[in-house]
């Protein structure tokens, strides 16, 4: 099946996070997948983030120059672990530091519309405080996203992917309950 970059991809509400996201499965190394690992997938990113990224952008977002795919690698890493500390109320100064060492770099690199550049702005404007709270990973597929909903009360990535998977296999485990039960 070929792959493309659909609404729920972007699901994170932020570029930073979606580009975070670009790794499906983060947590089991044995079906884990780097979307930006196929240089196609990485050079139609751009162009879907613009169109489908929650976070509006000054710039549409242009493909990533080259020889820079290996910084932007490693800023996404440093986002991922910041951020997914900083949702678990466990981050630290050196998370912080290397985060901040890579956004740096990007900005450096890079000009207003480069993939690398927006998304290291993306990430400094998440690093706010006021942002605190509203950073979560979804409990299904351990995405990272920011919950803009008035009352913090979204719990999934994607309700309509994630939030009907799991109640769908809920559903299956109580019908396997009662008809082992039975
Ligand atoms: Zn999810």
């Amino acid at each position: 099946m070929t792959f493309s970059w659909t609404p729920h991809r972007f699901s994170g509400g932020a570029l930073a996070l979606d580009v975070a996201n670009s790794v499906i499965l983060r947590f089991d190394p044995a079906q884990s997948i780097d979307r930006f690992a196929d240089p196609a997938n990485l050079d139609a990113f751009p162009e879907a983030a613009t169109r489908l990224c929650a976070e509006r952008q000054d710039h549409a977002l242009k493909a990533l120059p080259f020889g820079r795919t290996e910084g932007l690698i490693q800023l996404r890493e440093a986002i991922d672990r910041y951020f997914r500390a900083e949702a678990q109320a466990a981050s630290s100064p050196v998370l912080l530091a290397g985060l901040l060492e890579e956004i740096a770099r990007a900005l450096r690199a890079g000009e207003p519309g480069d993939l690398d550049f927006e998304t290291a702005q993306s990430a400094l404007r998440l690093i706010s405080p006021s942002r605190a709270g509203a950073l979560k990973i979804c409990p299904n597929c351990e995405w990272l996203f920011l919950d803009r909903s008035k009352n913090r009360s979204r719990a999934w990535c994607d309700m309509a992917v994630c939030g009907n998977r799991v109640k769908a296999r809920l559903h299956y485990r109580k019908k396997k309950l009662e008809k082992d039960a039975s």
